[in-house]
């Protein structure tokens, strides 16, 4: 397998190896760009992560984003939720998709009592906001990609 081109900047990008600690990250060419997957046992794990990443749009039919450490992801003891860039139709148009950032969540019973429109606990994976349904997501650019410099 080879590592497909950065997502980012259209460079191409090589598996690395951090030095005597056996851990492999895919990495951008391109000096200027800070992009890197995330750090793998292996060679192929890293570039099977960052191909997935760099592809974009995946369909919720093939995949939820949940459990995933490329993803931004937080917990504590009200909630956990993962953040990602949703692609989906509001319930006022369903011709026009739309994108959003927006978390896939859970809120927990417990604590500060959550409950979902039809008064009952949440604590079932769902999409916050915007979205009436949700076709598409992908990974948010993590930020050290953001603030590369140009
Ligand atoms: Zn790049």
């Amino acid at each position: 397998m080879k590592a497909i081109p950065c997502p980012f900047c259209k460079s191409s990008a090589t598996p690395t190896e951090a030095s005597g600690c056996e851990q492999w990250a895919v990495v951008c060419d391109n000096g200027q760009c800070a992009a890197i997957g995330p750090w793998e046992d292996s060679e192929e794990a890293a570039i099977e992560k960052w191909n997935r990443r760099a592809l974009g749009w995946i369909s919720v039919d093939e995949r939820l984003p949940e459990n995933d450490n490329t993803l931004y992801f937080h917990e504590d003891s009200r909630m956990k939720f993962t953040s990602v860039l949703a692609c989906g139709y509001s319930e006022h148009d369903s011709e026009k998709p739309f994108v959003s950032q927006v978390n896939r969540l859970i809120i927990y019973p417990c604590g500060i009592k959550q409950l979902d429109a039809n008064h009952e606990p949440l604590n079932e994976w769902r999409w916050s906001s915007c979205f009436e349904r949700v076709t598409h997501w992908m990974a948010l650019p993590s930020p050290s990609t953001e603030r590369a410099q140009s």
